[in-house]
């Protein structure tokens, strides 16, 4: 017995010695330490920025019972999963929200102000993806001219194509072409999009290619659109779904007509909505995990040692928040459906990259607001903004105080634009009109805060509403004043949900990183939007996207 203890004690003083002698050893070992730990090769070979169009943190802990082990739960327990993460701008809409993941920056400095605004060299309102200079490919329709020309930062993709001499990919996926052409960035080999109407295609623009790839074109011949056209039941018997609401309530809108299960997408396809009968049910998401699947194979991504980069957007979320509300049956399914996509997708990512060469990150591009109306019947404040009493009701009050009748030219996205050549004209002192603009909508029913150009170019802001209109403020893009309605208020339909505020029903967010050189753990504090496109720039060792505001995430990359 006490020889053996004697021998093991031996033994381990021995391999003591030879370990410190070695790790102090000659300069060239830890040289090779050194560079090995920076080297190409302990970088992913891919990262895949996975975006849930319109997702509230809390679908994570209402539905976390009927999740399976694969999807949501994968990421959370292998991963870092932060419960604390906002959205530090407003209006919390879908252009800014996918911009502002992948560029690391708000509104102020990326120029994306909605999901259309007014420009004002333009005089009218444009879509920041829009491109009449380029040609769709896929489709003859204008839904293929897109390209990011309104994007003024780069993405993480960006800066990986130009660190990679342009060896690492960038490809952008969504239903929605907001959803792919901004996250992928401007020098992206591609971004794919999905029409629907009468052709369920995906579907690009001249801006990245002169012909769509061979794979995508068998994608679009295949006939999976219409192997998808199926019957939306609930995956589980509705009867457990005792997290959400009534599956038939007043707070629902439909789909031509209904709004219980089952949903025959056959029969909706053909009666009303075309394919584009996909965005609204959760065969949306199944469709786009197949793309992204055969993006994967086709494009060749994850198989050097040059990193590629996957931003996959799913759309049809928010569709169907928008439609029938977040307390709703139908997004509740839509979720439990989501989940085994999400397992499908780290699946194919295990078999076609390998465990352990891929990173990823789950988010959406903004939360969203209870239906208002279902607030209002449980006695909570909340409410439906007059948008278009608003503007006639400034319009005259301007008219009244100036003379003049056309100093107004747009409102939109919560913000005031003056007609300039106007107000020079009739020799208005701007500030002066600011003020009275102000004035008027602090003193006008259900708006809670208003601030001028002037406050919102000079002041700085310690609250965090003041902050967020402020970050979404771009100097040159946004109009003269800016407002803030009261918590719950929201211009809409009185069904179904919406969001586009600066307040945390809007901003709550998931923030998870899952894989190579991400960290287990999670955590409560408090984080911001803009912090993950530094975080994934610093995993991978290269330049930040040009305009980021954002901090690193350093508990979460070693
Ligand atoms: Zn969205
Ligand atoms: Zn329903
Ligand atoms: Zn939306």
């Amino acid at each position: 017995m006490r020889s053996i203890k004697f021998l093991t004690a031996l033994l381990f003083s021995f391999l003591f010695i030879a370990c410190a002698t070695h790790s102090s050893g000659p300069a060239k070992v830890s040289d090779e330490k050194t560079s090995d730990s920076l080297s190409i090769h302990a970088r992913p070979k891919l990262v895949v920025g996975i975006v849930v169009d319109q997702m509230r943190y809390d679908y994570l802990n209402r539905f976390w019972d009927k999740y399976s082990e694969d999807g949501f739960k994968r990421l959370i327990r292998g991963g870092y999963n932060f419960k604390n993460a906002h959205y530090n701008y407003m209006p919390t809409y879908t252009a800014p929200g996918h911009a502002s993941i992948f560029t690391g920056t708000t509104p102020r400095f990326h120029g994306i102000i909605g999901n259309s605004f007014y420009d004002k060299n333009l005089g009218k309102s444009v879509v920041p993806v829009e491109n009449d200079s380029v040609q769709p490919l896929g489709t003859k329709a204008d839904a293929g001219k897109r390209s990011p020309k309104y994007l003024l930062a780069t993405t993480f993709g960006d800066e990986n194509r130009l660190a990679t001499q342009f060896r690492g990919k960038t490809i952008g996926i969504s239903l929605k072409d907001r959803g792919s052409v901004l996250p992928a960035g401007h020098a992206a080999n591609a971004a794919y999009w999905f029409y629907g109407e009468d052709e369920g295609k995906f579907i690009s623009s001249s801006y990245y290619m002169e012909d769509l790839p061979q794979w995508v074109k068998d994608f679009n011949s295949s006939g999976k659109v219409d192997d998808y056209l199926t019957t939306w039941e609930t995956l589980y018997p509705i009867s457990t779904y005792t997290e959400s609401g009534p599956d038939s309530t007043k707070f629902e809108g439909n789909l031509n007509g209904k709004i219980t299960f089952p949903y025959d997408l056959k029969k909706l396809k053909e009666d009303k909505y075309g394919y584009t009968i996909f965005i609204y049910t959760p065969q949306g998401n199944s469709l786009t995990t197949d793309f992204a699947l055969d993006a994967i194979d086709g494009e060749a991504l994850g198989q050097d040692e040059y990193t590629d980069v996957l931003t996959l957007s799913y759309s049809s979320p928010d569709y169907i928040g928008h439609k029938f509300g977040v307390n709703s049956k139908e997004v509740q399914d839509n979720y439990l459906r989501l989940d085994l996509e999400i397992a499908r997708f780290l699946q194919g990512l295990d078999e076609k990259v390998g465990k352990g060469n891929y990173t990823v990150f789950l988010t959406a591009d903004h939360a969203g607001v209870e239906v208002p109306s279902y607030l209002i019947s449980k006695k909570i404040a909340a409410g439906y903004f007059p948008t278009k009493q608003l503007r006639k009701d400034l319009k005259e009050y301007v008219k009244n105080v100036y003379g003049v009748d056309s100093l107004i030219s747009n409102i939109s996205n919560s913000q005031i634009f003056f007609n300039h050549k106007e107000v020079r004209n009739h020799k208005i002192e701007i500030s002066e009109l600011q003020d009275e603009v102000q004035g008027f909508l602090l003193n006008y029913p259900k708006i809670a805060q208003a601030y001028t150009r002037q406050m919102l170019e000079h002041s700085s802001f310690t609250d965090d509403v003041g902050l967020r209109v402020k970050n979404g403020f771009n100097p040159k893009r946004s109009g003269d004043v800016a407002y803030v309605l009261e918590p719950g208020f929201l211009s809409y339909y009185t069904y179904g949900s919406s969001h586009g505020s600066p307040y945390t029903y809007d901003t709550h967010v998931p923030v998870i990183f899952y894989g190579k050189g991400i960290n287990r753990g999670q955590s409560s504090g408090y984080i911001e939007i803009t912090d993950i496109a530094p975080t994934i720039s610093a995993l991978l060792g290269i330049s930040f996207p040009n305009a980021s505001t954002g901090k690193v995430l350093s508990e979460v990359i070693d």
